[in-house]
């Protein structure tokens, strides 16, 4: 094969793959396939690419690598058997009867997000708090029939909000009575955790997920550099397209919140959105209007998204120096301001004014 012919191939590879990393533009964070030049193998371009709507939200996986199909149809499989296990939105799920009916048994996955929900409880001070369900029914989000309670309905189902009168072990939960939970502030993170262990399994080069606000990076780019994984602007939600910034990454997940994914608008014209205080059972206004968490765990990641977007920037911050745990957070204040902590000080590009929290 003459060069020439080899590097019009090249190209054309380059270009399938811009077009299928292009499609993540709708959702909180994208990936770019802006690609600099590198090496590369027949075995990275092989590709596969799907859009998927589950748990929710519309999804879009792609694989790159010699068994790509055969990952992407394990992958599908994967989050419709996640979706049917978690979603509150179906009446036969496991987490809908075991709200039903007060108490259950429940599968290794729900008991590995419930773990780590009552742990970040307990860590969050209470701002992740999967026994947020009530306080969600009552506004509607669960039926999208939106409601703004009065003061009194939030009271009585403010008395069922708590983690920590989860009563679990092994796997075994009970519920107090009226009391429900929700594991929408995590279960998206654990899906991406679970598809990069199949990509694993699959041997695959590379890999991108996203599932709603969620990106999980697996491995770099097929041609070895890194992902550029654009934030959405919150400051103009109505164009996708546009981003706060773009963080350069691999390996990890970047996980978005933001109040722009899921809302509504009274009568009088306030709009209301769904990551709850569960102090106030009100939607958070504590400043923050996007919040980004940079972990390797996507679950971890995601349920830090819910929690920090909850706790302002100033708990944040000092959750941030204080957390065990290893992550990093992109951060934007409704003044247009965007804080980062100090790992991604240098792999995170903005036109806003940026700043750096420091240990
Ligand atoms: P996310 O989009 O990851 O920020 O998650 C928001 C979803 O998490 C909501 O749609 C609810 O299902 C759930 N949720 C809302 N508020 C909280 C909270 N304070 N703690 C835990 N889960 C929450
Ligand atoms: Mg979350």
């Amino acid at each position: 094969m003459s060069l020439k012919l080899k590097t019009k191939i090249l190209i054309l590879f380059m270009c399938l793959i811009c077009i299928l990393t292009g499609c993540f533009s709708s959702e909180s964070s994208s990936v770019s396939g802006e690609t600099s030049s590198g090496p590369s193998s027949a075995e990275a371009f092989h590709s596969c690419s799907r859009d998927i709507f589950a748990m929710d939200t519309y999804m879009t996986i792609t694989c790159y690598g010699v068994n790509a199909e055969a990952a992407a149809d394990a992958a599908e499989a994967e989050i419709k058997r996640l979706d049917d296990l978690l979603s509150v939105g179906k009446a036969d799920s496991e987490i809908s009867r075991l709200n039903n009916e007060g108490s259950a048994n429940i599968s290794e996955d729900s008991a590995i997000m419930i773990r780590e929900a009552l742990e970040l409880f307990e860590e969050t001070d209470g701002a992740f708090d999967i026994a947020v369900y009530p306080v969600m029914v009552l506004w509607g989000f669960t039926s999208h029939e939106y409601h703004v309670p009065t003061q009194e309905e939030l009271e009585s189902v403010l008395k069922l909000v708590g983690s920590d009168r989860i009563v679990f072990s092994g796997d075994s939960v009970r519920l107090e009575n009226g009391q429900g939970v929700d594991l929408g502030g995590i279960a998206k993170g654990y899906a991406s955790d679970r598809l990069s262990a199949i990509f694993e399994e699959y041997g695959l080069v590379s890999g991108l997920i996203s599932l709603g606000g969620n990106v999980q990076l697996y491995g770099a780019k097929p041609d070895g550099s890194s992902w550029r994984c654009g934030i959405r602007d919150p400051l103009d939600p109505d164009s996708p397209e546009n981003v706060c910034g773009v963080l350069s990454a691999e390996n990890c997940a970047v996980i978005t919140s933001g109040a722009y994914e899921r809302n509504f608008t009274s009568e009088d014209g306030i709009s209301y959105h769904h990551i709850i205080d569960p102090r106030t059972g009100f939607p958070a206004e504590n400043g923050i209007i996007s919040s980004t968490i940079v972990s390797e765990s996507g679950m971890l990641a995601d349920a830090l998204s819910t929690a920090v977007y909850v706790m302002g920037l100033d708990n944040a911050s000092e959750f941030w120096r204080s957390s065990a745990h290893d992550f990093d957070m992109i951060l934007m204040t409704d003044d247009g301001e965007i804080y980062i902590t100090e790992g991604l000080d240098g792999s995170f590009k903005t036109s806003y004014p940026l700043h750096v929290i420091k240990q």
